[in-house]
């Protein structure tokens, strides 16, 4: 089978998954921007073939440092990437920015990883940024970002930025793919950070006051100190290291130099300790279960007695004539029979 598949990109040349392969491992970005397009695509036949490369590039994959970045809209996520890329790229880093939007599969949109955003970055040679994926059928936004990870790594990008915009359930998301996970924050009032919802406190790694610049200065250290009298009583995501939260001002590109330092001293103890390689393969395992979710249900509702048969029982449920439960295990004997 392998190499049969052909992809052929909207205007342009058919490449097949060979020709992928191949020029993901030699590093080619057209390559790169075709699999990605694969992967991203909703039609059956090229999840299979996306499939097929994924099989393939997997023992080239894994390599890289993945961090995830987060934060509410306006913290300055797109700002530090920048900042922080560039620093990265300037150190002769390759650096792959990948977006998760979980409303863009609500809107079809994409409001992160926008290159106009993070524009010297973008133009920089040794970095590729990717905007967020919309959802679709064959699993949702996080498989395809996992899988867009994998061929970044197998395209010989040392460090993965995955940002994300600071809005509940996405948190949890983002943590179950990277190796460190930050959360970028504004100065604010002792009260806020008290009612700052302790669960995601307990996913990050670090928290980052940003715009610590100018006059808001002593307000980002003091705000730096409120963190870290609350994440001493709390739970740290990641065992054997220590949460706290550090300044930078990401508009002047200050303080960027030690978040990267404390971020090799991270990689360092965990790798150390088997912390790193045990959270990798953690994470394959819900990433497997995962996967299996996003098939049952993509199988279940495809089936042409189950898309008859639903907005039928969708009404009886709804106008209180059958039960839910009933309304299930209806459908499910339909699925067996089918
Ligand atoms: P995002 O929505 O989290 O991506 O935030 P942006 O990066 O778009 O930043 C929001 C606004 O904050 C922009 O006007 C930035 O110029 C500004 N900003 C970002 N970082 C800093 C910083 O370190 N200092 C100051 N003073 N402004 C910043």
């Amino acid at each position: 089978m392998i190499g049969k598949g052909r992809f052929k990109k909207k205007n342009g040349p058919v490449y097949s998954v060979d020709q992928m392969y191949n020029g993901i491992l030699k590093r080619d970005r057209s390559s790169l921007a075709r699999a990605i397009t694969l992967i991203e695509s909703n039609a059956e036949q090229h999840f299979s073939q996306s499939q097929e490369l994924l099989e393939r590039i997997l023992p080239h994959s894994g390599k890289s440092l993945r961090i995830g970045i987060t934060g509410v809209p306006g913290a300055g996520k797109s700002t530090f990437i920048e900042a922080f890329g560039v620093y990265l790229c300037e150190l002769g880093l390759r650096v792959a920015v990948l977006a998760v939007d979980p409303s863009s599969s609500i809107s079809g949109g994409s409001i992160l990883g926008d290159k106009t955003r993070m524009e010297q970055l973008s133009r920089h040679p040794l970095a590729f940024i990717r905007p967020s994926p919309s959802g679709g059928k064959l699993g949702g936004v996080h498989r395809k970002t996992r899988e867009t990870m994998l061929l970044c790594e197998a395209a010989g990008f040392d460090v993965i930025l995955v940002e994300t915009v600071g809005v509940g359930q996405s948190e949890a998301i983002i943590r179950d793919m990277v190796d460190f996970f930050m959360m970028l924050v504004l100065t604010g009032a002792g009260d806020e950070l008290q009612g700052m919802k302790k669960g995601i406190m307990e996913l990050i790694d670090a928290a980052i006051v940003n715009k610590a610049d100018g006059e808001n200065r002593p307000l980002a250290i003091k705000t730096k100190e409120e963190y870290n009298r609350i994440l001493h009583f709390l739970q740290p995501a990641t065992f054997g290291w220590k949460t706290k939260a550090y300044t930078c001002s990401a508009l002047f590109k200050e303080g960027v130099e030690q978040i990267w330092t404390m971020l090799q001293q991270f990689e360092k103890t965990t790798k150390d300790s088997g912390i790193f390689a045990e959270r990798r393969r953690i994470q394959n395992k819900h990433w497997l279960y995962s996967l299996i979710s996003d098939q049952l249900h993509f199988r279940f509702f495809k089936q042409s007695g189950i898309k008859r048969a639903l907005p039928i029982l969708e009404e009886e449920v709804m106008n209180g004539k059958k039960t839910v439960a009933s309304a299930v295990d209806e459908l499910f004997l339909i699925e067996r029979n089918s």
